[in-house]
């Protein structure tokens, strides 16, 4: 901290030319992250901006505004509400907070179960694929649950029910599913998922439950994939998350938990305030927050309406397409995000030998695109993609202007010596002719390569949110 102060404009001055070596955030194609909103809406959350969400007896409107965004999307998720019933859920600040609210009410309630029955209720688990984002595992391990992962396999990047259900015991709180892996925008197959720990609940007394991690394809499956069965119309689901501030439009700090039934949140966890005259239920792990981003969900909600959403979504998929076909038709690499997801393109080398996907990602930088590129988790870890999310923001014109520049990028590294390869081959050349050894054949060197490649795929692992 500075001993003196300094005039305004030139805090500002300093700050604001700082930041200009930011990455742009709408050619940030890493995230998921609303980037963009109508500057009508910015208006309103500037409007906001000094408002304390958690003062509920000052702001009642503001209060009143999340309630109802809470009913939309549970009624959008097919929640069994009565006449006359609100739903049960709650605005977080990101899926992150949601997941941790939800996991705790599965640990509450198989715990009390357990009490009841005289059990021990000390060693609860979930079972998830391996390909879980990271708040599962920060979930895991705050919460002293032990995280039983489903591992993946090459050509197959996603929770496989059949595997996940013989994972589930009697400790097991709930099976925890993805609408969209976070690593290929694939959706987990939450119906078969359904079907089998029915059955095996049937078998074994028990009644494991499910958790639908929808984080980005909450607002993706219900207007585009209207048949596909994922959300409370299976009976097992108990809970669904999902980000506000991915698809569902608005900008950072916004996330969403609804609850299928009162029944499934346990009433202990929640917090009664009723400053407001009638009972206000309040369940996070946060007390103080910005109102803004609320308010914001609720003018994408009225203002986009069914219709707009499903518009947006439909648009972006189309978008996804055509950058998959581009990339396709480079000949250079193999797409593995499915047509049904996410619209996001995830693509790997088919020949890595020479240059990797990360040279690729750093090369593409220089047109200002921010790409990540990463390592599949377990058991897949040798497989390395690129990764494209397709936004409400990025549009067709981007998707081919980003095409010739993967196109550019390939040719020019084709004509580069691989740079591993120099590294690798160098220092052990240099090595062998102090010591006076034999020349390396091309086998050494290509197998030096790969050990070369793998340590300095080991340290990439962030990357992708
Ligand atoms: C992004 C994401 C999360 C974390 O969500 P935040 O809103 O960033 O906290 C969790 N799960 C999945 C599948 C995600 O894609």
């Amino acid at each position: 901290m500075p001993a003196s102060s300094m005039p305004k404009e030139a805090a500002y001055q300093v700050i604001n030319d700082e930041l200009m070596l930011d990455g742009n955030p709408r050619l940030n194609l890493a995230s998921f992250v609303t980037t963009w909103m109508e500057p009508e809406c910015d208006k309103l959350m500037l409007a906001a901006i000094n408002k304390n969400y958690v003062d509920m007896d000052e702001y009642p409107v503001t209060t009143e505004l999340q309630n109802r965004c809470v009913n939309m999307i549970a009624n959008l998720y097919h929640a069994p509400i009565a006449n006359g019933e609100t739903a049960v859920g709650v605005g977080t600040v990101g899926s992150s907070e949601a997941i941790m609210l939800a996991g705790l009410a599965f640990k509450r309630k198989w715990q009390q179960k357990r009490k009841a029955e005289g059990k021990p209720y000390d060693k609860p688990n979930i079972v998830t694929g391996a390909n879980v984002q990271v708040c599962w595992e920060k979930f895991a391990r705050y919460f002293e649950v032990e995280l039983k992962e489903v591992k993946l396999r090459e050509g197959y990047y996603v929770m496989d029910p059949v595997k996940a259900v013989e994972m589930v015991d009697e400790n097991t709180i709930c099976v925890a599913a993805i609408l969209g892996s976070t690593l290929t925008g694939e959706f987990e197959d939450v119906k078969l998922l359904n079907e089998l720990l029915t059955e095996k609940n049937k078998e074994t007394g028990w009644d494991t439950p499910i958790h639908v991690d929808a984080a980005s394809g909450g607002f993706i499956a219900p207007f585009v994939y209207p048949d596909l069965e994922w959300d409370f119309r299976l009976p097992l689901v108990k809970s669904i998350n999902v980000s506000g501030h991915k698809y569902g439009l608005v900008y950072a700090g916004i996330g969403w938990v609804v609850w299928r039934t009162k029944e499934d949140l346990p009433d202990d966890l929640v917090f009664h305030i009723n400053y407001l005259g009638s009972d206000q239920p309040t369940f996070t792990l946060n007390f103080s927050k910005g109102s803004s981003q609320i308010i914001a969900q609720y003018y994408q909600l009225i203002r986009l309406g069914f219709e707009g959403y499903k518009n947006i979504m439909e648009n972006c998929i189309q978008n996804a397409r055509i950058l998959r076909e581009g990339i396709e038709k480079t000949g250079r690499f193999e797409v593995v995000s499915k047509d049904v997801g996410v619209p996001l393109v995830a693509f790997a080398l088919k020949d890595s030998s020479k240059h990797t996907v990360f040279e690729i990602a750093e090369n593409l930088r220089r047109f200002g695109w921010i790409i990540p590129a990463y390592t599949m988790p377990a058991d897949a870890q040798h497989v390395t993609v690129l990764r494209i999310v397709v936004r409400e923001d990025f549009s067709r014109s981007l998707a081919e202007r980003l095409v010739s520049h993967i196109e550019t990028v390939v040719k020019e590294l084709d004509l580069l010596p691989s740079r591993s390869a120099v590294q690798a081959a160098h220092v052990e050349a240099v090595a062998e002719e102090v010591q006076g050894k034999h020349k390396k054949s091309e086998r050494e060197i290509q197998e030096e390569v790969t050990r070369y490649w793998r340590r300095y795929v080991a340290d990439k692992k962030t990357g992708v949110c």
